[in-house]
């Protein structure tokens, strides 16, 4: 088969400590996962459910990249987040340990034009404007289960050319890890290449061009982004 154009390469991340590399699939993300970060933002934490948008692998980056600031937008803000990285399906059935599906875990950034994240989300339309942007994903080496103990009480945080601009703990998201597992699983088969980025803690705020964007879980390998000047 012969295809009549090339599509540009699919990403994919490092895993630390092994010869062998992870391929993105799909992206999903939490929405307001820290109650502090749905304050900020004028919301509060929805207790009966989590909730989720989607990013497109296509749009997603390598921690280290430098990209231009995006257009279509005035205020373009950085999310720390911790990411999920599914090696293997995730079962469900009575008994079984979710957790098993997990190759392991990364530091991410879910960039965002919150102008136009806020403007849509008034005029009760999908966020892909704001959220679903070329370069908007940026995703650090992955740390397999094995190797890190957590998510248990580590600290998240991001700097600005640094400059501590989040901080909080990831004891204090609202839906664990297995939680949102199996949430997501009512409505998807989860399976090997599936990040879940689990929501960003208070603090987010805009960025310009030539700044630093550094982001970090403790035990994990930190995320950069650099905006061109
Ligand atoms: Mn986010």
């Amino acid at each position: 088969m012969t295809l009549v154009f090339d599509l540009p390469e699919q990403l994919t991340l490092p895993i630390q400590s092994s010869d062998h590399r992870f391929p993105v699939g799909r992206i999903f993300c939490v929405g307001r996962n820290y109650a502090a970060h749905a304050e900020e933002m004028g919301n509060e934490v929805d207790r009966e459910a989590p909730f989720y948008f989607t990013k497109s692998a296509a749009n997603a980056v390598q921690s280290g990249a430098e990209v231009p600031y995006p257009q279509g937008t005035s205020d373009f803000h950085h999310e720390v987040e911790l990411f999920v990285a599914l090696g293997n399906t995730v079962d469900c059935a009575e008994g079984a340990d979710l957790l098993d599906a997990v190759l392991g875990y990364g530091c991410g950034l879910d960039m965002t034009r919150r102008d136009l994240q806020i403007r849509e989300r008034r005029k009760q339309r999908p966020w892909d404007l704001g959220k679903d942007l070329e370069n908007g994903t940026v995703l650090g080496s992955i740390t397999t289960r094995q190797d890190w103990a957590g998510p248990k009480g580590q600290s998240v945080w991001l700097d600005v050319n640094g400059q501590r601009r989040q901080a909080g703990n990831l004891e204090d998201m609202v839906w664990s890890v297995p939680e949102l597992l199996r949430h997501l699983s009512e409505f998807y088969h989860l399976r090997a290449g599936d990040i879940i980025m689990t929501g960003t803690p208070a603090g987010v705020g805009a960025v310009k061009p030539g700044d630093v964007i550094t982001g970090g879980v403790t035990g994990l390998s930190e995320v950069t982004l650099t905006l061109k000047p």
